[in-house]
């Protein structure tokens, strides 16, 4: 049984990691993000009051979010794997004590220095007229593979409300790194390597679970 927490810093590439976790184990993949957009299209009443926060730019708090994760993760009895949750230790706090839910068994912590993050999204194009994002490799020229149109360096913008979202991690969610060490259910991965290669030590952690769940 596999419920699995994926802690990393913005653009530190969880967003591919999860999925490809959550396909090769056959577990649902919980974004609060999505799931906040969806409550927020339905008009549900959760996403009625989190649409108030969300119009004035604010942080979403964490009863209106604790409640959807909880109903989410209630009805997912067979595993579970969240990416974006818990982001503060008040949420990791709850998320030990939510009812109906069982505790995470696994936590994998991408790291990947501010700095090699930055320079990541330095090196990234986006397609101006597709909008593909592409990593810029060395000699390449700035076209588009898929639709030959140009590649365009990322606005100033996109670097400065990274180094935002960055802070708010590093004071909110980093400590979770010891929150979790201290239950004795994390793993720290090295985010700075090569897609595959992080998912191959994912996998590691993976399957040593599995044999230490069924010891
Ligand atoms: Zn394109």
């Amino acid at each position: 049984m596999h419920r699995i927490v994926l802690l990393g810093p913005p653009a530190s590439g969880k967003g591919t990691q999860s999925d490809r976790i959550s396909s090769l184990l056959n577990i649902p993949h919980l974004s609060t993000g999505n799931i906040l957009r969806k409550e927020v299209e339905n008009g549900s009443p959760i996403g009625l009051e989190a649409q108030k926060y969300l119009d004035r730019g604010a942080y979403v708090p964490d009863e209106l979010i604790l409640s959807m994760v909880q109903a989410w993760l209630s009805e997912r009895p067979e595993g579970w794997l969240l990416d974006g949750f818990p982001r503060t230790k008040a949420q990791a706090e709850a998320l030990q004590n939510l009812s109906g839910v069982d505790k995470p068994t696994l936590v994998l912590g991408l790291e990947v220095p501010k700095e090699a993050l930055i320079s990541r999204m330095e090196g990234r194009r986006e397609c101006s007229s597709c909008g593909k994002t592409v990593s810029l490799k060395e000699g390449q020229e700035e076209i588009c593979e898929d639709c030959g149109g140009n590649l365009v360096k990322r606005s100033d913008d996109v670097i400065d409300s990274f180094k935002v979202r960055y802070q708010n991690y590093e004071k909110l969610t980093l400590p979770l790194f010891d929150f979790y060490q201290e239950k004795g259910i994390l793993e720290r991965i090295d985010g700075t390597q090569a897609p595959d290669v992080v998912f191959e030590q994912i996998k590691q952690h993976l399957v040593s679970e599995q044999v230490h769940g069924e010891a």
